[in-house]
């Protein structure tokens, strides 16, 4: 189905071109003209069009935390805790209604593509579902039905800790087991879903935490040999550091790397207490970061070292994470900001490093290397973000300034209109396929804090 929209702005990916024709064919793009007026009948597009951004870090349920937890004492640990109890309520009917509500949100904030580091595989007990994927497929129709493309990073978690801890109640149901049933289950669900064209399978290491040595080493060797991405948390929390240390002697991402998980194929989600050594091993192995700052900050984290990473050449990618916000702009500043606070000075990642995280990086970490640009051969996502709010009034009118103005001053709410595979999903900024998004949260919400009540 062909279709041509006509941008009054569109970033060609070093910077704004002003009234861009972008022709579309069977959702790619086929031409890029920039500086040409609107043809009959195009699509236009008022404000900055951008590339569709990349969601390459998610917890769908953890949106049920968002006022919950964020007040307070506590730390991660303690959020842990509460984020368990939610997971506890989840089945796959009730899981499918609080994705879809949540991928629409994340939709109207201009994702076109999301990464679900999805673990929360069994029924209670660990029972598995009549469909062993029945919380993935809920994951897989809640991404189709709010428009937005889906990475399912199937996880692999099998213990609680360095010390083989039993699981408890609730972490049973993210267990498979050991690494062959996991693997058996991935394979299941690569097979289910070999024809779908906005679905993609990639594999996850929960953490070194949760997986043994000989575990890891198989879910890289899958990661290789079938060519998916893997996902890793890493170095979130100094405990974890210290934990490992003492278990193994090493640092968790040297452990991973003398285990096959480090690859071109490999993104490392947080790594916020990371060494110039474990720096080095992702470097050389040619891995992407994942930075989830929105949620590093509110878990008191702490702050990833953004800047030596861009200096070493590591991809950097966004992830909303614990979903205590949905908004890209805002985890792309603040990847910026955060390092400004730390070293006392501005400057080291530009707004043209932070869009290239929160697109053309993304996607490639996420298993969409075909997305994040605007140029021929491209998927056809698009995001426009609106230039006439009070935030972004008079950004227009000096084109050089506006990758700077969108990055640093752009909220979620100013994504207008949002395209994907060349079809709309965001018009006006109102949700096509999904009426009422605020509502839909509101009653997937509910339903979950009845239970708890
Ligand atoms: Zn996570």
């Amino acid at each position: 189905v062909a279709v041509t929209f006509h941008t009054e702005w569109a970033w060609t990916g070093d910077r704004f071109e002003p009234d861009v024709v972008i022709e579309v064919d069977l959702g790619r793009i086929t031409r890029v003209g920039p500086g040409e007026p609107a043809p009959d009948g195009a699509v236009h597009l008022s404000g900055a069009t951008l590339p569709g951004l990349a969601n390459a870090h998610s917890h769908a349920f953890h949106r049920a935390l968002r006022g919950r937890t964020h007040a307070g004492a506590g730390d991660f640990w303690s959020w842990r805790a509460q984020m368990y109890r939610v997971a506890g309520h989840l089945d796959p009917e009730r899981y499918e209604r609080l994705a879809t509500a949540c991928f629409a949100e994340m939709a109207l904030a201009g994702i076109t593509v999301v990464a679900e580091f999805h673990y929360l595989h069994h029924g209670p007990g660990g029972e598995p579902y009549d469909d062993p994927n029945a919380m993935a497929e809920s994951l897989r129709s809640a991404a189709a039905t709010a428009g937005v493309r889906l990475t399912l990073l199937d996880t692999l978690y099998l213990r609680s800790g360095f010390d083989d801890a039993p699981l408890d109640s609730v972490q049973q149901r993210f267990s498979d087991g050991d690494a062959d049933e996991w693997a058996a289950r991935v394979e299941g669900l690569r097979s289910a879903w070999d024809g779908e064209d906005r679905a993609r399978v990639g594999v996850a290491v929960h953490s070194v935490r949760a997986v043994d040595v000989d575990s890891m080493a198989a879910v890289g060797a899958l990661a290789t040999s079938a060519r998916l991405p893997l996902h890793v948390h890493l170095s979130e929390q100094t405990a974890e550091n210290d934990a490992c240390q003492f278990a193994h002697g090493r640092s968790p991402t040297e452990l991973l790397d003398e285990h096959g998980v480090l690859g071109p194929f490999t993104t490392a989600v947080h790594a916020t207490h990371v060494s110039a050594d474990d720096l080095d091993r992702l470097a050389a192995g040619g891995c992407a970061v994942c930075l989830c700052p929105t949620t590093e900050r509110d878990l008191a984290d702490g702050v990833g070292p953004a800047w030596v990473m861009a200096e070493q050449g590591i991809p950097l990618a966004l992830g909303s994470d614990s979903q205590a916000v949905i908004d890209l702009f805002e985890e792309a500043r603040a990847v910026e900001l955060h390092e400004r606070l730390v070293h006392r000075e501005r400057g080291g990642l530009s707004a043209e490093a932070l869009l290239a995280a929160a697109t053309e990086d993304g996607a490639e970490a996420v298993g969409w290397p075909e997305a994040g640009r605007i140029a021929v051969g491209a998927a056809a996502d698009l995001v426009t973000v609106g230039l006439d709010s009070v935030r972004l009034a008079g950004a227009a009118d000096d084109a050089a300034i506006l990758p700077a103005a969108i990055v640093f001053s752009a909220t979620a709410a100013d994504v207008t209109d949002v395209i994907v595979a060349g079809e709309p999903v965001v018009r006006d900024g109102r949700h096509v396929l999904v009426d009422d998004v605020p509502e839909r949260l509101r009653a997937a919400l509910a339903e979950l804090s009845e239970i708890d009540a």
